[in-house]
């Protein structure tokens, strides 16, 4: 494995981070750190092998263990997590990323490697699809259960943490998938840590750009890579990043390695590469959102919108208190239901009719019967997902574009 290369560069904005950080120069010269399609790497020496295991010499070994293409994407992700935040020393903070095939093989890693047989996770009901079923179908049968509740009420969050000490985990989403709530980071994560509770947030919807839960002091931030830091719908990629180094580096790593949930150098590549146009995508997602957000709420087909940017939003406050943007994904309800949002959907000629998110082009799918078709009835009209939702990642085009396929579309 390589050392973590956050070097101290002399940058100040963001979107040169998003550049710069994390490269480090190719042995032959190569501008753009190339695809290295190698499963394995040459010792000169038998000794050099040696040392390189014990971890005296750094060096790469085996592509499940590191790869020089997943080194540049992960330290440019660590940067950007921890960019312009101090440690408890007034030092720049450091963190540590971990590629993974995918957003879920990265939960995988989050989930064994701090949960034992006995174990609960904290959690609240509006989660990613999969890491609900994960928490829900999949851990149980280990011993792990979720104990799911509303965060917004911190006084009830606190007396749930006093009561049932086999809670060892608090795990937050925000904003969430598909009524985007947003629950409190600064407030939950001092929870978590007034009671020694290992804290993650899946940090996938906001990107380090729009929000920094290191900033809260959370242990991990995950991603699922495959949306907005990809941001072009390229490769499927997940990413779990610890500010304890030493931690991330020893029992993380192990496991990591163990599950076999590793990248790949052709996915690493083109994750690298999208990133690099993190802020200058954010800032026109974001941009685009907002004004479609306000078109859709004065629509006369429409009866609800879910965004959190629109002071109708439950949780406008707190997106604005933690978010520099409210970001680019929105749901939304037409007065006439399910077979009008399916004739809407059908009519769509710019809008792209998929699940995912976070690419240049602007996609809408329809929860109920697609992201959440595994959730059941009730439990996803209590959060919201009523039969006539339709989502939307709201992408990059000219948004005179999409205001103008919303609006035929709506007719
Ligand atoms: C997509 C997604 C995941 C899962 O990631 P994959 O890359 O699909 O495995 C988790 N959380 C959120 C919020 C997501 O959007």
């Amino acid at each position: 494995m390589m050392e973590n290369v956050q070097k101290d560069e002399p940058v100040n904005g963001f979107g040169t981070a998003c550049i710069h950080s994390g490269h480090i120069p190719d042995p032959n010269y190569a501008h753009v750190t190339p695809i290295y399609a190698s499963s394995t790497f040459v010792f000169d020496t038998a000794e050099q092998g040696m040392n390189r295991f014990s971890g005296k010499e750094k060096g790469y070994i085996y592509s499940r263990w590191g790869n020089p293409s997943f080194t540049e994407a992960e330290n440019k992700i660590a940067a950007l997590e921890t960019f312009g935040l101090k440690d408890d020393a007034g030092n720049p903070l450091r963190a540590k990323a971990l590629l993974h095939a995918s957003g879920m093989a990265a939960l995988t890693t989050l989930f064994i490697s701090h949960l034992k047989k006995g174990d609960k996770v904290l959690t609240h009901p509006s989660l990613y699809g999969g890491t609900n079923e994960l928490l829900q179908k999949i851990f149980p049968s280990f011993g792990v259960e979720p104990v799911v509740m509303d965060m917004h009420d911190l006084t009830k969050v606190e007396e749930i943490i006093k009561k049932d000490t086999s809670i060892r985990m608090m795990y937050l989403e925000t904003p969430a998938n598909p009524t985007l709530r947003c629950v409190d980071l600064a407030a939950n994560i001092a929870l978590a840590k007034k009671y020694h509770l290992v804290s993650a947030v899946d940090n996938t919807f906001a990107s380090p750009y729009l929000q920094q839960p290191f900033r809260y002091g959370t242990d991990y931030v995950f991603h699922s890579t495959t949306k907005f830091l990809n941001g072009h719908g390229t490769a499927v990629g997940g990413v779990l990043i610890g500010s304890d180094i030493e931690k991330m580096n020893s029992a993380i790593y192990k496991i990591h390695n163990l599950l076999g949930g590793n990248s790949n150098p052709f996915d690493a590549f083109l994750l690298a590469n999208g990133i690099k146009t993190l802020e200058v995508r954010m800032e026109r997602h974001c941009s685009n959102a907002m004004k479609v957000a306000q078109f859709l709420e004065q629509h006369p087909a429409i009866s609800k919108v879910n965004y959190p940017g629109l002071q109708s939003h439950p949780d406008y406050a707190i997106a604005q208190k933690q978010m520099k943007h409210p970001g680019s994904m929105m749901s939304f309800e037409l007065k006439d239901g399910l077979e009008a949002g399916k004739k809407f959907i059908d009519k769509l000629k710019v809008c792209v009719r998929a699940v995912s998110l976070g690419t240049c082009d602007t996609l809408v799918s329809h929860p109920a019967s697609m992201t959440h078709y595994g959730v059941p009835k009730e439990q996803r009209e209590a959060s919201g997902i009523t039969d006539g939702l339709i989502r939307m990642s709201v992408g990059i085009e000219n948004v005179e574009d999409l205001l103008n396929d919303l609006d035929q579309a709506l007719q």
